[in-house]
């Protein structure tokens, strides 16, 4: 049972939206006002582009078997993660089988860990693991979500992210996540804006639909509490990511002070089986949110997830499209999945990651059969009608 080796590892930076998803014109919603840590500069409020949010672009890596066969993914991290991929993870791959995806991950991960740890490294690193699933799965002519124990459920439910929840209510979601718009910066005022948002969109949506809030980071605990609390008035049914991913201390005081009922959520910006203990064991949280492409791939996210599970918790992954759908789709503890609605004004259902993949699968009636992720890895192709840019080669 000898699969072909590992011949060959590549790593291009791709521009406009896919895996980068903040990384879009103008007039979209993901760059209209929302509040981040940098909305205390006045300067910097208005647009996250503004601050650099997708100056890196996206990372696509390439892993060619010795018989042709191509795995690959794509995540963020653009030039700079194409310089860690080629100059430094590929020696641990090339040669080497691509079932020993723990070996390899071990000597990535260790390898880097003098300049790594989190963030740009590890999203690399998890480009890379997802590309070596994804090759494995085309060389076994398997479906990742085969390879990870296969479907619990026969289909994955969707909430949407994105600025309209009255219209993803109309197209079948569970759940609507709204961005936050206004910060502390923003005083009262933001404050009574914040809520008037969110009481408008109860209005429209009724009592029962889940209406969620994604802070990205920009709050502090005095302000999170109060939101929190003022929200719960609405239905607030989660509120995410309110603090900076270093605060866990802040994370375990807001989630003793919010409100009974609401979930504090948060976890995308975090990585690792290690991060993740701390937000766990320090009672950070109701619902991780690993994002695979970031927290250390699906290598890592098996961890993450065994961790909280143990512990009575979920894991809803960041978005991430299909590297999420096949990850979900095989746990107990992942009920339900976030979409991200990509259209400008998030009033229909586009594919995630487009235009960089091909046979990017999209929930219809915010539902997917397991059966349409029935390909091989990921069961998506690279769309090279893009331009692709090797900055770096090995
Ligand atoms: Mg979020």
């Amino acid at each position: 049972m000898n699969l072909p080796k590992i011949a060959h590892v590549r790593a291009y930076v791709v521009r406009g939206g896919g895996a980068d998803y903040h990384d879009q014109g103008e007039g979209h919603w993901i760059d209209d006002h929302i509040a981040t840590p940098m909305s205390r500069y006045p300067e910097y409020r208005q647009s996250r582009q503004s601050f650099g949010i997708n100056v890196l672009g996206t990372l696509v890596v390439e892993i060619e078997a010795s018989d042709g066969t191509i795995g690959f993914a794509v995540t963020t991290g653009g030039e700079p993660a194409c310089y860690i991929v080629e100059k430094h993870l590929a020696r641990f791959l090339e040669g080497r089988s691509p079932t020993d995806y723990e070996k390899i991950w071990d000597q990535m991960y260790f390898s880097t860990q003098y300049y790594g740890r989190k963030g740009l490294v590890v999203n690399a690193l998890s480009g890379v693991d997802l590309a070596l699933w994804d090759l494995l799965g085309k060389l076994r002519g398997e479906p990742v979500y085969h390879m990870l124990g296969g479907a619990v459920r026969d289909e994955l439910q969707f909430y949407a992210t994105g600025a309209r929840p009255d219209l993803a209510k109309e197209m079948g979601f569970i759940g609507g996540k709204m961005p936050l718009h206004h910060g502390p910066a923003e005083g009262e005022e933001g404050l009574h804006r914040n809520i008037a948002e969110l009481a408008e969109m109860r209005s429209r949506v009724g009592p029962d639909f889940w209406l969620m809030l994604d802070c990205w980071m920009a709050l502090d605990v005095n302000y999170a509490t109060r939101l929190a609390h003022r929200a719960h008035e609405h239905g607030l049914k989660w509120i995410e990511e309110a603090l900076s991913p270093d605060d866990y201390w802040g994370y375990a005081e807001l989630k003793r002070n919010a409100p009974t009922g609401m979930l504090v959520t948060t976890g995308e910006h975090e990585a690792t089986r290690w991060g993740f203990r701390m937000l766990l064991e320090m009672e950070c949280c109701d619902i991780i949110q690993p994002d695979v492409g970031w927290c250390g791939g699906i290598t890592e996210m098996i961890k993450i997830s065994a961790l909280a599970d143990a512990r009575g918790k979920l894991v809803v992954p960041h978005g991430s499209s299909v590297y999420s759908y096949h990850f979900v789709i095989t746990r107990h503890n992942s009920p339900f999945a976030e979409f991200l609605m990509m259209a400008p004004k998030a009033d229909a259902v586009v594919p995630m990651f487009h235009p960089q993949l091909l046979g990017e699968p999209t929930p219809e009636n915010g539902r997917m059969r397991a059966s349409a992720l029935d390909k091989p890895g990921f069961g998506v192709e690279l769309n090279r009608d893009i331009a692709l840019h090797r900055p770096y080669t090995h």
